[in-house]
């Protein structure tokens, strides 16, 4: 059996009143994903458990089958992983936004997606700069950087426990009220405050600004966690697979759970990724792989801007150029499976993620359809919520047994 494992981030919303009381999901043409729909079962499950960040490396984790209560360690660790950073023992990495900041506010959670090699440029200045305070830099993809901080045995726990604030949860918002706080703080806040001296007015920004792009002003700390550990897949599920991500978190997971991270040179993380690339590597990964997670960022990054009309189209690229060709694929194969999933909501009207149902939809290989029309969240909330837990997803798209309307039988739990 091949299982394809295809996550639109953050596509799962609210409805709008720009449109007419709909979700962009509703709104988008999304063929693909409705015959999913129509072929097999939609219905709603809930990959943020209850009390958890509703970010996405608890959601990816609870779609992957591993339970956040059990395995989360905060965001940075796992991208850190990607990148094969290591975290010593009295080391804490967090996630390094470069940002823009304007009057005092977060104007720009990814300083107008900074290019990487603008971004790489402005991480090596904040090495030099900032040599005297105990903080190393790593660059990553786009606006989304590392900081790993040392910490002495002692301080170690409060440096852990920092309360921290996404960047992208406080768009607009003066930051004067998020900067971290608790023991540790203080480090943090100095290396943020310090940042901004070494960012303003530097070359790179100068030209971004010249050419009228927001400035990378300010470095953003979060999401920190010390090193991960997840038992790998083959271990718990009995599974070889791949994961296909423009993102440093996803591969991060994947990297951690022991599976290949397939490369694609073209897969920005955005609307310009490159699709069709990311197509072919999922089909050829499954020549020597039972599972593919193919994981696509840019529904989630346009629902951050607040753009509705582009995440709906993000969404329809998504469906066209990845969901239509998979399908293609598994209907020629003899045992396959597809699921189409989010990994949380990514509200246009706040501009940030939350926490509650989302629509799926699977079918395939054992799959009996329960009904449903069409892929969005009012036709998924007809079939009412199928695992209360993220991690109960797991029997679901994994299970060897027939799912048919008695599986859904659990609906409104
Ligand atoms: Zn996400």
């Amino acid at each position: 059996m091949k299982y394809l494992v295809l996550l639109g981030d953050g596509m799962a919303d609210y409805p709008l009143e720009s449109l007419e009381g709909r979700t962009p999901l509703d709104v988008a043409a999304t063929p693909a994903m409705d015959t999913v729909a129509q072929r097999g079962v939609s219905a709603q499950f809930s990959p943020i458990p209850e009390g958890y960040p509703p970010g996405s490396d608890v959601g990816n984790l609870a779609v992957f089958g591993y339970n956040p209560a059990e395995f989360y360690t905060g965001r940075a660790p796992l991208e850190a992983a990607n990148q094969g950073i290591e975290i010593g023992p009295n080391e804490v990495v967090f996630r390094c936004n470069l940002v823009t900041l304007d009057d005092g506010a977060m104007a720009n959670f990814t300083a107008g997606h900074i290019s990487s090699g603008e971004g790489a440029e402005l991480i090596d200045a904040l090495n030099s700069a900032l040599a005297d305070l105990p903080v190393r830099f790593h660059p990553g993809v786009g606006y989304r950087h590392l900081a790993v901080v040392a910490a002495s045995r002692n301080e170690l726990g409060g440096l852990l426990q920092v309360k921290c604030t996404p960047p992208h949860d406080i768009s607009d918002q003066p930051v004067a009220h998020y900067l971290p706080e608790g023991d540790g703080a203080a480090v943090l806040r100095a290396i943020m405050e310090r940042s901004q001296t070494v960012l303003d007015g530097h070359p790179v920004n100068r030209e971004r600004e010249a050419a009228g792009d927001p400035p990378a002003n300010s470095a953003w700390l979060w999401g920190q966690g010390g090193a991960p550990v997840l038992p790998s897949y083959a271990e718990r599920f009995g599974l070889s697979g791949a994961v296909i991500s423009a993102v440093d978190l996803v591969k991060g997971i994947g990297r951690v759970a022991g599976l290949e991270v397939i490369n694609v040179p073209g897969a920005t993380g955005y609307l310009d990724t490159d699709y069709a690339g990311k197509v072919e590597a999922a089909i050829q990964g499954l020549e020597n792989h039972d599972f593919i997670y193919l994981h696509v960022e840019a529904p989630d990054e346009t629902a951050h801007q607040g753009r509705e009309d582009l995440k709906i189209q993000a969404i329809e690229d998504f469906d066209r150029h990845v969901v239509m060709p998979i399908l293609d694929y598994v209907q020629r194969q003899k045992e396959a499976r597809i699921l189409v999933a989010p990994d949380h909501i990514t509200a246009i009207s706040t501009r940030t993620h939350a926490a509650g149902p989302v629509p799926f939809a699977m079918c395939g290989t054992g799959i009996e359809a329960n009904g449903a029309r069409r892929y969005c969240e009012i036709e998924a909330d007809r079939f009412g919520l199928l695992f209360p837990e993220g991690h109960r997803l797991v029997p679901f798209w994994l299970t060897t047994a027939v799912i048919d309307a008695d599986a859904l039988s659990g609906v409104g739990v």
